[in-house]
């Protein structure tokens, strides 16, 4: 059995019943985990829109100074959603060890 450490409160779940233990036990993670996607799906988009601008409009531009900036972009996005994901994973940890002081781990 496959078995995944929960970024929040740290206990070992089966795979298989990490998206219910996530359900049941941080509630708030699982709707930020629903937002992520929302945000996500803008951003694919918008990553799409420019690579659709540069392959139209680039070539009459500065010779890879658009696609340039296009790569800039999308590798922002993906560096600040690492940021944000890690420093949410942070404060629902905290929020998790204030209120369940006898889950907090040795580790
Ligand atoms: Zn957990």
């Amino acid at each position: 059995m496959i078995r995944t450490r929960c970024p929040i409160c740290g206990v070992e779940v089966e795979a298989m019943l990490y998206r219910a233990h996530r359900e049941a036990s941080h509630p708030d993670y699982v709707q930020w985990g629903r937002r992520k996607v929302r945000l996500s799906i803008y951003v694919l988009f918008s990553w799409f829109a420019l690579f659709v601008v540069d392959a139209l409009f680039g070539r009459f531009l500065t010779p890879d100074f658009l696609f340039a900036g296009v790569v800039a972009y999308a590798l922002g996005t993906l560096i600040v959603a690492m940021l944000v994901e890690r420093r949410k994973i942070r404060e629902l940890r905290s929020a998790w060890k204030e209120t369940h002081p006898l889950f907090e781990k040795a580790t």
